[in-house]
């Protein structure tokens, strides 16, 4: 297949053009370097089954020759990103993907939707299916993205009904791994940054609001399972081991062998206390199942930080 994959320079995107390309595609990245980088894809230059264009989705998106699937990933996606570039986000998330659809539409192609576990806010479901409509704040500092991810959700379903576009929609729970920036400001390189430096790990709140981490290359994999499916319904993809942040700063600091401890800070407004995927449909139509363990992935996590410190 010949992919298009937007946001392809960012920490899942870059993962993902890998991963396709090691499974013999030609991929596409498109990014415009606002939160991915090139260093992500330097290693893929001079590979003639990879290219990459520049390029905000914002703006009208030109790809030249056919395309299979577009895999819509371009967004920021951390929550000091939240606030330090709202607009982008809520335009990439809505223009974008309107372009992304597009883009699709014209070329025949499948369209797959990163979309995330956002879209359920601060759920009072627990743990979280498909079928939970959510609990978002939409004037919250939050809103923006949770706001623009259920649009996208929500345009993706209508080019499908109307269109009669082929799409997929996968609900993405906490993922971390190499390639993540180390300056972004999301827990997993948080805290294994504060741990290599040895210092103190930042714990928001009391701790006890607990979150569910899955290892990149389980992520796509799921996310490449779903692309090659006919669900056209949204599948959340994530690990359901769920952990209350306070234990998993323990672990971290156990793994980096830091002895500086934790130190505790105020929880940001909108905070989810609770965040577990319900991942049966996955496990069921797409046969996936999170295969690396925490202290697996996150000994790879910390290796690429550490060269990066
Ligand atoms: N968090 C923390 N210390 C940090 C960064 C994050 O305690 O230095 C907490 C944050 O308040 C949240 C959880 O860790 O409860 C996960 O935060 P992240 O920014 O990774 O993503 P979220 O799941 O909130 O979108």
């Amino acid at each position: 297949m010949r992919i298009l994959i937007t946001g392809g320079a960012g920490f899942i995107g870059s993962n993902l053009c890998d991963r396709l390309l090691a499974d013999g595609h030609d991929v596409i990245a498109m990014d415009n370097l606002i939160t991915g980088s090139t260093d992500n894809i330097a290693h893929l230059a001079g590979n003639r089954h990879f290219q990459f264009i520049h390029h905000n989705v914002t703006e009208y998106i030109y790809v030249p020759g056919p395309l299979d699937a577009v895999m819509h990933l371009a967004s920021p996606a951390s929550p000091i990103d939240f606030t330090r570039i709202p607009i982008q986000i809520l335009k990439v998330g809505s223009l974008g993907t309107h372009n992304a659809l597009g883009v699709a539409l014209a070329k025949g192609a499948r369209f797959l939707l990163a979309s995330t576990s956002e879209v359920y806010g601060d759920p009072l479901v627990h743990p979280q299916p498909e079928t939970y409509w959510g609990n978002v704040n939409p004037i919250g500092i939050r809103g923006v993205y949770d706001e623009a991810k259920r649009f996208a959700e929500a345009i993706t379903m209508a080019y499908h009904r109307i269109h009669g576009l082929e799409t997929r929609i996968i609900r993405i729970f906490n993922t971390y791994g190499p390639r993540m920036r180390l300056e972004d400001g999301r827990v997993v390189p948080n805290f294994v940054g504060q741990a290599l430096r040895g210092e103190p790990l930042t714990v928001y709140g009391d701790g006890s609001q607990t979150r569910s981490f899955c290892y990149v290359s389980d992520l796509v994999d799921g996310m490449v399972r779903l692309l090659m499916s006919s669900e056209t319904m949204p599948v959340n993809v994530g690990n359901p081991l769920e952990l209350p942040i306070r234990t998993f700063a323990e672990t971290i600091n156990r793994l980096t062998g830091n002895t500086a401890g934790i130190v505790y800070e105020p929880l940001p407004a909108d905070d989810p206390k609770q965040r577990r995927p319900d991942i049966t449909r996955a496990r069921t139509i797409l046969g996936w199942a999170p295969k690396v363990g925490l202290d697996e992935g996150l000994t790879q996590a910390i290796a690429y930080f550490r060269s990066k410190i």
